[in-house]
């Protein structure tokens, strides 16, 4: 194996970087290199991984120290398996926080045989919500179209009474090897088997309900559960609702991206929310108690006096509750702005003219 790089050269940070620059740091390295976006390309998943083993020892402070300490040497010990001996398994929390499958679903769980039981290919389906229910958590409503065997022929897609039949042509095996004279000479190349389509079998008489296809696809509807915390882009997992496994292998599953919309007044970043309100030149200069929205609704706030404008307030408590642990919730920062007014009633315009000449004195 060759040497393995630097963690924090891998994230691309400086060695104090703090938690918000390597999250930010391996979100943009999993976007690029993540295997959906990337499918097949064998380069890509190493770096993902890289940068996903990277981010799972930094982002873990206890493992962050025994890194700085000991370098890769804090991990080595044990083996067991796993990507360069570093164990994966544990990865499910950081991969489901940025909305990514499971390792398995990634790179595929062990065995390839095709012969074998084999899980069913996961399902994509996308719920668009609105920005306070991504604060509260919410249930929705999905519908689906749900893939089942045909319970008439059992999903082998022969009528009932008669049974596929071995394909003459490819002897059952599904791949042909078919030769043909090219400029370079002789060449020689497996293709699926033309006459099953690959599948190895021949049905003489279709099943009426499936047409022959083994499945059958009902509309279906789905409640999702989606927890407070969630943020735009993050996925919600539904065991078993994705495509059926083959020879008796479990059903995949349902991955629901979650859309938040935006919201007018409040912005969000992770479990932050920030905003701007509104000071009068007086409430500014005097203090005075302002009415502030907040996502738990309004909140009195005392303004001190002598607050100058961009004045940034933090509402402790008053952000989104963590994915982890929803009675830990983040912050809300206010912007305070003074407002210098732009229309003046001739009363209020003596006034401030006495002020201004006050103020000379
Ligand atoms: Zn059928
Ligand atoms: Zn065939």
């Amino acid at each position: 194996m060759a040497e393995k790089r630097d963690y924090y050269e891998v994230l691309g940070v400086d060695r104090n970087a703090d938690e918000a620059a390597l999250k930010h740091a391996y979100r943009a390295l999993a976007k690029k290199y993540h295997p959906d976006t990337n499918p097949g390309d064998a380069a890509a998943a190493e770096k993902f991984k890289e940068a996903s083993e990277a981010y799972s020892v930094l982002s873990d402070p206890e493992k962050r120290a025994q890194y700085d300490q000991f370098g890769h040497a804090a991990f080595e010990q044990g083996g067991g398996g796993g990507y360069g001996g570093f164990d994966f398994t544990n990865m499910g929390d950081i991969f489901s926080e940025f909305g990514f499958g499971s390792f398995s679903d990634l790179f595929g769980g062990g065995s390839g045989s095709s012969s074998g039981p084999m899980r069913g290919a996961n399902l994509r389906a996308s719920v668009s919500i609105s920005f306070e229910e991504a604060i509260r958590g919410c249930e929705k409503e999905l519908e689906i179209n749900l893939k089942d065997v045909c319970p008439t022929c059992g999903g082998n897609g022969a009528k009932p009474g008669t049974k596929p039949e071995t394909c003459p042509k490819c002897r059952g095996t599904g791949r042909v090897v078919v030769r043909r004279q090219s400029m370079f000479g002789m060449m020689q190349t497996e293709q699926d088997c033309p006459d099953c389509n690959g599948t190895g079998k021949i049905i003489r008489e279709k099943c009426t309900n499936c047409r022959g296809t083994g499945y059958i696809t009902k509309r279906t509807r789905i409640s999702v559960s989606i927890p407070a915390g969630i943020d735009n882009g993050m996925s919600v997992r539904i065991r078993d609702k994705g495509e059926p496994g083959t020879g008796g292998g479990p059903r995949g599953d349902l991955l629901v991206e979650v859309r938040v919309a935006r919201h007018p007044i409040f912005q969000r970043e992770d479990t932050d929310i920030f905003s701007t309100a509104p000071i009068s030149f007086a409430q500014a200069a005097l203090g005075g108690t302002i009415r502030i929205k907040t996502v738990d609704g309004d909140v009195e706030y005392e303004v001190k006096p002598g607050t100058q404008t961009d004045t940034r307030i933090r509402l402790r408590g008053k952000g989104v509750p963590s994915l982890r642990n929803k009675n830990v919730r983040g912050d809300h920062y206010v912007t305070l702005v003074v407002e210098v007014p732009t229309k003046l009633s001739r009363e209020a315009k003596k006034a401030l003219q006495h002020f201004d000449e006050v103020m000379q004195k």
